[in-house]
């Protein structure tokens, strides 16, 4: 470590993958196993089926080719929704992909419910356009008789195909799929954000909205976990543990919608330093880490410290960074030098209304926020101060 070019902390689980229209992509690790997993069906099952006559070379390169451009439309998709959220003046820096969708990660909420509808609406008819898209130029590519030997043999009709019709045909119907999954009235599902949208529109009340849409969502979700069991019951495992998985994973971001709605609501009307922890101590920067940690951090459960160099504030330190700091260099290293320095630190006032806390948090970069009045730190912020909030002001 050179001390210089301090190091932004990795967002959690994700690859970059660089940025479009000033916006970052990222790739969740899950990606690349549901690609593999897309292009190894593909390429071991569905196109051997269609086309047993091809070598496995040609299975595999067009089952690699499909997976892309699959992933390609998905993506296609969250920029649907990001670049109509841009167009409409909301603060998007990144989208990242994950399992078999993608997450538009918006900084400001909508604030009106015709916008929201615009945005949420976006993906779905960006994936109705690539699987029309799609369909019709392999429309163009087979001969007019095409249809009709189809609607008699259908296995005939498809082994017929060269491989970009095949290609073409795969990817339409699973974007059509794919807009009709998202288009389930369940929150946090596109199509549930619709319905958020509508509700909001009709009661005027966006919170209320947000409650109806995930418990709409909790709805959705049992029902896929119900088809899902159903199937596996009837035989058909693999496909029934995707339903259970899916609706599982539904049921759980609907849960945490609806908790984010909750908390927001309890926080209507509040202050920010209500909310602080306002028992912390400053770290001296002129201390060496060794003997900071074994006399202060060690006998308080304070995790972050603010540190003073000859009386000023010079940046903080946290549990994590002395972790990282190999034992042998603790007695050399003087804690201001190990300090992020200020202009990483997020200052926020005391005084700030209680739902835009959430934003500023999520926007920290050390998970901590440090509260300030006239000029003066006089409180920290971190997840656990709020869910202490949370703890005693649900009930
Ligand atoms: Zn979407």
């Amino acid at each position: 470590m050179n001390g210089n070019a301090p190091q932004r902390r990795q967002a959690a689980g994700g690859v970059g993958l660089g940025r479009l229209f000033g916006i970052e992509i990222r790739l969740h690790f899950s990606v690349l196993l549901i690609f593999g997993l897309v292009a190894w069906s593909l390429a071991a099952h569905t196109f051997p089926g269609w086309h047993p006559d091809w070598s496995p070379a040609l299975h595999w390169g067009l089952g690699l080719a499909t997976a892309l451009l699959f992933f390609v439309s998905l993506l296609a998709h969250e920029f649907a929704h990001s670049l109509v959220a841009k167009w409409k003046g909301l603060q998007i820096d990144r989208i990242t992909l994950f399992l078999f969708g993608g997450m538009a990660e918006l900084k400001t909420q909508p604030k009106t419910a015709g916008v929201e509808f615009m945005v949420a609406i976006a993906g779905p008819l960006m994936s109705v356009a690539i699987g029309l898209g799609a369909i019709g130029l392999a429309a163009l590519l087979v001969d007019g008789g095409f249809a009709g030997r189809l609607a008699e043999n259908p296995e005939a009709a498809m082994a017929s195909l060269g491989p970009l019709p095949t290609l073409l045909l795969w990817l339409g119907p699973i974007n059509l799929f794919l807009a009709a999954f998202n288009m389930m009235p369940g929150f946090p599902l596109d199509g549930g954000r619709v319905l958020r949208a509508i509700l909001w529109a009709i009661s005027g009340d966006m919170q209320k909205a947000t409650r109806w849409a995930a418990y709409s969502g909790r709805v959705v979700a049992f029902m896929l976990m119900g088809l899902g069991g159903l199937e596996i019951f009837f035989g058909g495992f693999i496909n029934g543990l995707w339903l259970l998985f899916i609706g599982w994973f539904l049921f759980s971001a609907a849960r945490a919608a609806q908790a984010e709605s909750e908390l927001r609501a309890s926080l209507q009307g509040h202050r920010l330093s209500e909310l602080m922890d306002t028992g912390f101590e400053f770290a001296d920067g002129n201390d060496d880490v060794e003997s900071f940690a074994r006399e202060r951090l060690m006998h308080r459960s304070q995790a972050v410290w603010p540190v003073l160099e000859n009386g000023q504030l010079v940046g903080i330190v946290t549990i994590d960074d002395i972790a990282q700091l190999p034992p042998e260099a603790r007695p050399h290293t003087r804690l201001a030098r190990l300090a992020k320095p200020l202009h990483e630190v997020d200052f926020v006032e005391h005084n700030l209304p209680g739902p835009e806390i959430l934003k500023r948090l999520a926007e920290s970069d050390y998970g901590v926020v440090l509260v300030v009045k006239d000029n003066q730190i006089i409180g920290l912020l971190r997840q656990s101060d709020v869910v202490r909030w949370l703890t005693i002001h649900t009930a």
